[in-house]
């Protein structure tokens, strides 16, 4: 049993099983033996490995890619270069590193990361000594002004609720305890408006998944965007709207029971891409497009032909795997997915189609 499975359990006990939000919020976040707050997860000694580990070709193309828009809304400034759940900063590390001859462009921005983690917190600023950056608890936080913001990996990272669909409505997945263990139950049924536009594509039995957390996260950067102009781009594994139970717990690389590690596994869910569109009122969002499909549309295969010059025997060999890593429809090309958002009116951002 692990230090947070025991704090757990004696909540459950004293006061009734928990939603499998508030589950995953002290497992990841739990100050003391929350697993982000207590670790660097990344790379082949942790946990898991996410694209601008992989190589650094992902964020010079994001790198370009924010470039190219901020070029495209007439270089406004100064602006705000913000990413939430930064990881060890590799990704903004690449960004500014691919941007740094683009004129005007480092002075114009005001980089803001927003992360929770202390420990990731130091790693972003070891990463990220030669800028200066400053951090921030919430979006929320963001100043007024423009904004270009990237997210890789974030919105899957925030605490979902499941609900069974009941032929009187839905039951919540909670988690509750049995014996020296925790375990899966189902709340009483119980009408929810939120998910009333599934009950037309869902039968008794179904499971959907609702972020709560994200809707008002996409509200703070639309609205900026729609004031003051900016794009965001978020990049994730999932699809246009949610259906199943999506709740993955990873260790070493490898699936687990996620509720048996608790607090020292990855928790993740997929990311309902519908659900971030609508609420991302008074800006445009493009076609939900396949991360390998949006990279090859920003140049990587020519990025990477270019980088191979200069490559040979194993280091040659891991670069053409991290290229098919990042693309191919059996890696994370296809299960990858971005979308981007815009001011209402401007043409589709380079790497989308209209
Ligand atoms: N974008 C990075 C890391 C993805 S892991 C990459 O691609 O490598 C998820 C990140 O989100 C971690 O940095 C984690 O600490 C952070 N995070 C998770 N929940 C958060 C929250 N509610 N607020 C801010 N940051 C959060």
């Amino acid at each position: 049993m692990t230090p947070l499975t025991d704090l757990l359990m004696r909540r459950i006990a004293a006061t009734g099983p928990v939603t499998l939000a508030d589950y995953m919020a002290e497992c990841l976040l739990h100050p003391a033996h929350g697993y982000y707050a207590t670790r660097d997860p990344f790379g082949a000694g942790g946990d898991f490995t996410t694209a601008p580990e992989i190589s650094q070709m992902f964020g010079e193309m994001l790198g370009l890619f924010l470039a190219q828009v901020w070029m495209d809304q007439g270089r406004p400034a100064p602006f705000t270069l913000a990413e939430p759940g930064p990881g060890r900063g590799t990704l903004m590390a690449d960004i500014l590193r691919a941007t740094a001859k683009v004129p005007g462009f480092h002075d114009a921005a005001r980089v803001h990361l927003i992360e929770a983690s202390a420990t990731l917190r130091e790693a972003q600023r070891d990463r990220l000594a030669a800028h200066a950056v400053t951090w921030a608890d919430s979006i929320a936080a963001l100043p007024e002004a423009p904004l270009f913001l990237v997210a890789n990996e974030f919105f899957d990272a925030l605490p979902i609720r499941q609900f069974q669909r009941d032929s009187a409505g839905w039951r919540e997945v909670q988690v509750a305890q049995d014996g020296q263990r925790l375990t899966f139950a189902l709340g009483a049924p119980a009408p929810l408006s939120a998910l009333d536009h599934r009950l037309a594509d869902t039968r008794p039995g179904d499971v959907v998944e609702l972020c709560p957390a994200a809707a008002p996260m996409i509200g703070e950067i639309a609205r900026r965007i729609a004031r003051h102009g900016g794009t965001a781009l978020i990049i994730d594994y999932g699809d246009w709207r949610s259906l199943g139970d999506t709740l993955q717990a990873l260790k070493a690389h490898l699936p687990v029971d996620p509720l048996s590690h608790s607090g020292e596994a990855d928790l993740t869910a997929h990311v309902d891409f519908e659900a971030l569109a609508r609420a991302a009122t008074g800006v445009a969002h493009t076609n939900l497009t396949p991360q390998g499909v949006f990279l090859e549309r920003l140049g990587i295969t020519a990025r990477a032909q270019a980088l191979a010059g200069a490559l040979s025997g194993t280091a040659l060999e891991n670069h053409i795997a991290a290229h098919r890593r990042l693309t191919h429809p059996q890696e994370m090309g296809t299960l990858f997915k971005t979308i981007a958002l815009s001011p209402k009116g401007s043409a589709p951002p380079p790497g989308f189609t209209p």
